[in-house]
């Protein structure tokens, strides 16, 4: 089955070949991070989480090269779990890190919002046991970086380059990722709603994309499931202000950010995702229908087996302006 996404990145899956378009290499060149990056300096915010609807405030320290990201529970003596697949706990409506039974829940956002500004280092200090949902999307935690500053450190960057194809199945959900020169993402979703139905979009992982297409898109939920999640002790801190609220025809607080909102922060959730790799890949993601149990069954599939994939920094980059513009790259 062949996909064709907006942007142009095809990819094949089932017995068929990969065919990636020619000048997504072009992109190395528009945000080609050849060293590691941490926060210039702290950032915080406060808030409260999506699902538990606790209060929290939540700082961002730099951290030195080859940390990773690192999450603390201030409220437990500092309790650290890093930000990896190995410590992915339950998952269904957001994704949640829990080590030795302590739990930070819905990390997607911020994890995805590192990637997008090129932030490999950081420690994130909360207080306790969910991040901020701030306005549902990734924007202000982008902001909140932004202004920090971001430095850039000695140690030379590296990736994971995918190098055999990697599909996971179930039912009509669908994830995968092929071999490519960048990173790039594209997603499919078809929800039975007016507003909505089918929806793709797909992005690089170019600075300039991520943070104008996707970092704004907001979360997204039914009134007509909300009682039912509040009793699974779900979505507890959900308001008009903080997610996109529709009803069975229509949305409840507009206007949206743009007509596809709901792909658009679908690729920000994978992103983030996939932030728990603990490197960026080079490879072309494909994801139909799937969530965050899929992306994170990805993740695990990736770090439990070592042949999908090689380490490797990327070459100096040519000298001379950049090649693509963020703004030709995408549609
Ligand atoms: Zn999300």
């Amino acid at each position: 089955m062949e996909r064709a996404t907006e942007c142009g990145c095809f990819a094949t899956y089932g017995s068929l070949p990969l065919a990636v378009s020619s000048h997504i290499a072009k992109d190395l060149h528009v945000f080609p991070l050849t060293h590691e990056q941490t926060i210039r300096a702290a950032a915080t915010c406060t808030g409260v989480g999506l699902h538990s609807g606790a209060p929290v405030s939540l700082r961002i320290l730099p951290a030195p090269a080859g940390t990773g990201i690192v999450f603390h529970r201030t409220d437990l003596d500092g309790f650290q779990i890093e930000a990896s697949g190995r410590n992915v706990a339950r998952v269904s409506y957001a994704t949640s890190l829990m080590k030795k039974g302590v739990l930070i829940s819905t990390t997607e956002h911020l994890l995805s919002a590192f990637t997008g500004v090129g932030i490999d280092n950081a420690i994130v200090e909360l207080d306790n046991l969910e991040l901020p949902i701030l306005d549902g999307s990734a924007r202000p935690f982008v902001e909140m970086i932004q202004k920090a500053g971001i430095r850039r450190q000695r140690k030379e960057r590296t990736y994971l380059r995918i190098v055999r194809d990697i599909e996971l199945r179930e039912g009509d959900k669908f994830i995968a990722v092929y071999p490519a020169d960048a990173y790039s993402v594209s997603y499919s979703i078809n929800f039975p709603h007016p507003l909505i139905g089918k929806q793709s979009f797909c992005v690089r992982l170019t600075n300039g994309s991520y943070l104008k297409e996707i970092a704004p898109a907001r979360t997204f939920g039914f009134l007509h499931e909300a009682d039912a999640m509040r009793q699974q002790g779900l979505i507890r801190g959900a308001s008009m202000e903080n997610a996109i609220v529709l009803n069975r025809d229509e949305v409840l607080n507009p206007p949206l950010r743009f007509p596809d909102e709901f792909v658009r922060h679908k690729v920000l959730d994978l992103i983030g995702d996939l932030a728990l790799i603990g490197k960026q890949i080079l490879g072309s993601v494909v994801a139909d229908r799937a969530g965050h149990a899929m992306h994170t069954a990805l993740v695990s599939r990736i770090l439990r087996d070592p042949s999908y994939w090689e380490e490797t920094a990327l070459e100096d980059e040519p000298a001379g302006p950049a090649l693509a513009s963020a703004a030709s790259l995408s549609v």
